[in-house]
């Protein structure tokens, strides 16, 4: 499989010890960076999965995509089995063929992830199978103008742990928990603080602010946001929630971007949220794009059909021009 663009490549840069793993990405010159977001889709091509990723594979080609990014529950219900799962083909390599999604999957775990063989999911064995496949628990994506920092949001819900009702979560590699999320909360603190980056997003799997299902993710909220605050984050991306969604922090400014439309929505499943903060809030399938400039980043959420939802527009310019 060809992925590689002229000028555009990905690699990982070996990490010191204690930090998080890096990878850099290269933009266009003169370009913007493009990127699809897209969240819980894993489903065998059911629930409308085949036609979002239809629809992406048209707006990927539109926007000449860099990379796409997965907010993570990748594969339904159970996550991965091993690396031989046939559902790695199923649910990512048969689904997404366009063309134009021929490029590096950034990707997260999800809760429904870690219910199955999480380092299969994490395996290099599945990069063999797919070159496009790249998931880790927590790393860093330096695009230049922006740098996305991923966290592993599923083990910041102690829910999980203390009541996982029916579901075994395999939490190989994350006990003791407070070691691994005090660990993980200062690796990406200090990334934060170090970044030069114009804007810095976050992506996780859960949900922080939310209207949706799920709603708010009170562990995260504690947890991260005082760190995404104090280094000035331009935005939170997730999934999660089975929805498409827009919400602008009026304190913090922070946008909270939710992509979790890649296969089955949960219509009508909405919790009243302040208006002046919710922008968009659709429950129906779809997926979103971002166009990353120094001075601007275009959001668009695009539904099933390929239409656009909303869009957005978050200006730096703005904020300079306040301090001349
Ligand atoms: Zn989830």
């Amino acid at each position: 499989m060809v992925m590689l663009v002229a000028g555009v490549f990905c690699l990982l840069t070996s990490p010191s010890i204690g930090e998080l793993p890096r990878f850099e990405h290269h933009a266009k010159p003169e370009e913007s960076l493009n990127v699809l977001v897209l969240g819980d889709w894993g489903r065998k091509g059911t629930h409308n999965q085949s036609f979002v990723a239809h629809q992406m594979g048209i707006v990927g080609e539109k926007l000449n995509i860099d990379f796409v990014i997965s907010t993570g529950d990748n594969f339904y219900e159970d996550g991965l089995k091993g690396v031989d799962d046939p559902a790695f083909y199923e649910s990512f390599v048969d689904i997404y063929t366009a063309p134009s999604l021929q490029k590096t999957w950034y990707s997260v775990l999800g809760n429904h992830d870690y219910r199955g063989d999480v380092e299969a999911q994490l395996s290099p064995v599945l990069r063999q199978k797919d070159s496009r496949w790249l998931c880790l628990r927590s790393f860093i994506l330096n695009g230049e103008i922006v740098e996305f920092f991923f966290v592993d949001t599923t083990p910041f819900v102690e829910e999980y742990f203390t009541d996982p009702k029916e579901h075994t979560y395999d939490w190989d590699g994350v006990l003791p928990r407070a070691t691994y999320l005090s660990e993980l909360l200062k690796d990406v603190d200090s990334a934060l603080v170090e970044s030069k980056a114009k804007w810095k997003m976050v992506v996780g799997h859960h949900t922080i602010n939310s209207a949706g299902h799920h709603g708010n993710t009170e562990d995260l909220k504690q947890l991260l946001v005082p760190i995404l605050e104090a280094n000035n984050v331009d935005a939170y991306i997730n999934g999660h929630d089975h929805c498409l969604q827009h919400i602008i922090d009026k304190n913090s400014g922070i946008h909270f971007l939710t992509s979790g439309g890649g296969s089955k929505a949960w219509s009508s499943d909405v919790k009243p949220w302040n208006l002046e903060e919710l922008k968009l809030y659709y429950d129906g399938q779809g997926f979103m794009s971002m166009q990353i400039t120094k001075s601007n980043v275009d959001i668009v959420f695009y539904d099933v059909y390929g239409n656009t939802l909303h869009t957005w527009s978050i200006s730096k310019d703005r904020n300079v021009a306040a301090w001349i």
